[in-house]
């Protein structure tokens, strides 16, 4: 029956506590570390002060914080806190301190600005903020304030035992289907969305790390390039813990930084997005640094090409490129690619991780599809969030019988690997046809003389809607117009061809290397999105 063809995961079953329990994400995650051989392993290392905090003082400074902010801040279960930093040591910290007390951890991006930060404070309605002391000033009064994370104050939080507060911290009654987040959807498509993601969410999601963890002599040293405020970070936070490994934080990412920072920590495990893959096969820079304790690259949170990740491998052979997809809405990757054999499949993003079900939907008839059939992709499954805070419109259409209809198309093949296509959203409309822009932009970037590129829609009296490229071309390159053109034609079907060429000195992309279409086009076109 098609209308209930549905994909089970053949990945282990997952160990989750029960559903009822009162155990917080923080419970859950530090229980694994205590019977973890690597306890006491470094968990934190910043990049730019060479800081380390070891396992051991990381649990400790999370539970005297969590001690200090319900007994000297007068924190309690059900507030929120709204967090505005870059990757700090003291942010993972800050998180699990806050899950532990059921205080709702709400973070967004440091350069936001005023007028976006006071309407992610109308969503999330905290009762304090925690910032820096660059960002404090864009945050309007709350009821406790804001706490500067590089203070004094909050070092003596976090390191400070009082009369007032005794190790071990009294335990608070967090049960699993409380709100543990809130964290802001990107808006790239609409308007901007607060994903309540619960206590077991979380759990799941870490379960799920815990559940195929890899066999190693030591623990891994990862390098996160992505911020800790969106759910890829938010989400590794929680699985470098899970499975003791190392990370090594940047708090402004640059690709120098990044590449001198491998070499010194002789790092193994790179969390990038596909724009910094991109930059690292067509930057010579890399050539400059040792780069050979680098063993796995983790991608995710945008399309890339099986020709960006074909030049990575040829240029650093030893390190595999292992697509995850997923949503914040899912709370992060639900297909992983797991191992070198299943990261080795061109253009996969992996397979279903324990517990979840998906379904491929067609969106016009509603019908779920076969395997190697096209359609909308809807997860169901431990890890699918609560729903968007304060937006039940959103969040009913949204959600369909526990189902989250993602919004992205894609299709899985008979051995259960997931491909995605692109997002519904951005398909142009050529004519009666749908071409995804996702498909032109991989093919463009596999050219050697383009930098970057991205296709938009270019309003047609004829066609409705013509595919145009937007072309950062490798400094000293004189590629023309009708190279390119030509080069994507010999490619593709006729009607996805690229009908027009803008050059451009740089792509808008957002943290999660997702590109900022609406600003291009208003880079290109001089015309608003909304006229075209
Ligand atoms: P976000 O909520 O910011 O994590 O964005 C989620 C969206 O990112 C998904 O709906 C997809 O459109 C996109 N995405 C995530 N992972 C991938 C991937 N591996 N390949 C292509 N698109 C992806």
């Amino acid at each position: 029956n098609s209308a209930t063809r549905t994909f089970h995961s053949l990945r282990p079953p997952l160990e989750l506590p029960p559903p009822n329990s009162s155990l917080s994400v923080t419970d859950y995650v530090f229980s694994v570390l205590r019977n973890s051989p690597w306890s006491d392993s470094v968990a934190l290392i910043d990049s730019a002060t060479r800081q380390r905090v070891s396992y051991s003082e990381f649990t400790h400074w999370t539970q005297t914080l969590a001690a200090n902010l319900s007994s000297v801040v007068g924190l309690s279960k059900g507030d929120t806190a709204f967090v505005l930093s870059p990757n700090l040591v003291k942010v993972p910290i800050l998180y699990f301190a806050l899950f532990s007390l059921g205080v709702v951890v709400s973070p967004a991006n440091p350069i936001s600005t005023d007028s976006e930060i006071s309407r992610l404070i109308k969503l999330c309605k905290p009762a304090i903020a925690f910032a820096t002391s660059s960002t404090a000033y864009k945050l309007p009064k709350l009821r406790l304030g804001t706490i500067i994370l590089d203070s004094p104050e909050f070092d003596s939080l976090m390191t400070t035992i009082t009369a007032q507060n005794n190790l071990p911290l009294p335990r608070a009654e967090v049960s699993q289907s409380d709100v543990a987040a809130i964290l802001y959807s990107s808006g790239t498509t609409g308007k901007v969305k607060g994903v309540m993601l619960t206590h077991r969410n979380l759990t799941a999601s870490a379960a799920s790390y815990n559940a195929t963890s890899p066999q190693r002599e030591t623990p891994a040293v990862f390098l996160y390039a992505v911020p800790y405020f969106h759910v890829y970070g938010f989400t590794y936070c929680l699985r470098s813990v899970v499975l003791s490994e190392t990370v090594v934080l940047m708090e402004r990412y640059s690709l120098r930084g990044m590449l001198s920072a491998v070499e010194e920590f002789k790092v193994t495990h790179l969390a990038l997005v596909p724009s910094l893959v991109l930059a690292m096969v067509k930057d010579d820079l890399t050539d400059g640094y040792d780069l050979s304790s680098l063993e796995s690259i983790s991608c995710g949170a945008a399309p890339i090409g099986k020709d960006v990740i074909a030049a990575f491998s040829s240029k650093f052979p030893t390190a595999v490129i292992a697509q995850g997809y997923g949503l914040t809405e899912s709370t992060a990757s639900v297909f992983r690619a797991l191992g070198p054999a299943e990261a080795r499949r061109p253009g996969t993003t992996g397979k279903l991780i324990a517990g979840v079900e998906v379904k491929i939907v067609d969106p016009k008839t509603g019908e779920s599809m076969l395997p190697g059939e096209q359609g909308e992709i809807w997860l169901r499954g431990p890890s699918i969030m609560k729903g968007y805070v304060g937006d039940s419109e959103s969040t009913s259409s949204t959600m369909v019988d526990e189902w989250l209809k993602t919004g992205d198309l894609g299709y899985i093949d008979k051995e259960g690997f997931l491909y995605i296509v692109d997002r519904l959203k951005e398909l142009i409309k050529y004519k009666a046809y749908q071409v995804a822009p996702a498909e032109l932009e991989q093919l463009l970037q596999s050219h050697p003389e383009i930098n970057d590129a991205a296709v938009i829609p270019y309003p047609d009296a004829e066609a409705g809607q013509i595919p145009m490229a937007c072309v950062v071309r490798q400094p000293q390159s004189s590629l023309g117009e009708a190279e390119i053109i030509d080069f994507i034609a010999r490619q593709v079907a006729p009607y996805k061809k690229i009908r027009r060429v803008a050059f451009v000195d740089f792509i808008p992309k957002n943290t999660s290397g997702k590109i900022l279409r609406k600003d291009l086009i208003k880079i290109v076109l001089q015309t608003p999105f909304s006229r075209m």
